[in-house]
């Protein structure tokens, strides 16, 4: 059973004559216990709106939340707490999301606080060991955020929410504030965590490359909808939309590897104007006359592959 479970999740903000926008616009997706779900897309495509969604950060404007098969948006006053302690978040900018005033060995006891280890005797030594398993020393408890690089406070803020012993986070964008450097270690910690832990993971991330590596299962986003789901190898070896391998394609990496750069024309389009039809038609290579008009569903083609492409059929066979 999925942790967090979303489905026809829609979210909405007012436009700029009024109308609503549709940031997300009917996604489900699901995050499973031990297993790392990567979302992934371009700037603009709504995967950071669906991430706040599933937090409950935003309210969606329609569909359903899940979290442990319980609605996140109906829980009675007493579990609403235990949802927040269980399921935690990780966002882009460690600069802003840890106080500067506070030092850190502070910020990760709150977490602790927060949690099941609430009472234990010994705060001080829960807060070091939380902070080793991150890859950080003990002793750095005592001193502020801005004594660090980018990459250690991404590792402090993932303790601060480690802390707290989720059964699920959902970290937004957490390596694009990042140095090149310190991307890669910070995602693969992130990973180990699931492994170790049995927490689900969900990655928001445009960086296929690094989302290659630590994924189980990839969802696609465009405009608003999943275009499509699978395992990274089989999205890799063949993709069946054609978003997915103008992804892929590219990627530098996947050029060595001996796939041809696909072509990915322009820019996601305004969700304030989704185009008809298919809403990646306008820069779709593959394009027929019925993508201008009809919207495709995603279908699944095996257990654990579905895509929303009029013509994923004839690329599954
Ligand atoms: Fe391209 Fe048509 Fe498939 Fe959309 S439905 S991805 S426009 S081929």
């Amino acid at each position: 059973m999925s942790l967090l479970e979303l489905r026809n999740v829609t979210v909405s903000y007012p436009g700029p004559r009024g109308q609503p926008v549709h940031a997300v616009a009917g996604a489900d997706l699901d995050v499973l216990a031990g297993r790392v779900t990567a979302l992934v897309g371009e700037s603009g495509c709504g995967k950071s709106s669906l991430g706040k969604a599933a937090v409950g950060l935003l309210a969606p404007s329609g569909g359903t939340v899940r979290f442990d098969g319980a609605p996140l948006g109906a829980l009675g006053r007493g579990a609403r707490p235990e949802a927040q302690r269980a399921l935690q978040m990780v966002f882009q900018d460690p600069y802003s999301s840890l106080n500067p005033r506070r030092r850190v060995g502070a910020q990760v006891a709150d977490g602790v606080l927060a949690g099941p280890d609430a009472d234990t005797p010994d705060i001080d030594a829960k807060v070091g060991e939380v902070l080793e398993r991150v890859g950080l020393p003990a002793r750095i408890a005592s001193q502020f955020p801005h004594e660090f690089s980018g990459g250690q406070r991404q590792r402090i803020a993932i303790a601060r929410a480690l802390a707290a012993r989720p059964r699920c986070i959902v970290a937004d964008e957490p390596i694009s504030a990042l140095d090149a450097s310190a991307q890669a270690s910070v995602a693969m910690l992130l990973a180990d965590l699931v492994k170790e832990t049995g927490m689900g993971l969900l990655f928001i991330s445009h960086d296929l490359s690094i989302v290659r590596r630590i994924a189980d299962d990839i969802a696609v986003m465009y405009l608003g909808k999943i275009a499509e789901r699978g395992a990274p190898d089989d999205l890799w070896r063949a993709p069946l939309h054609p978003y997915s391998e103008g992804l892929i394609g590219a990627i530098p990496e996947a050029d060595g590897a001996g796939r041809l750069p696909a072509d990915l024309p322009g820019d996601v389009a305004d969700p304030a104007e989704p185009p008809s039809g298919c809403r990646f038609h306008p820069r779709c290579p593959m394009a027929q006359r019925i993508c201008a008009t009809d919207q495709p569903v995603l279908r699944p083609f095996d257990p654990n592959r579905a895509a929303a492409c009029h013509f994923a059929g004839d690329r599954a066979t």
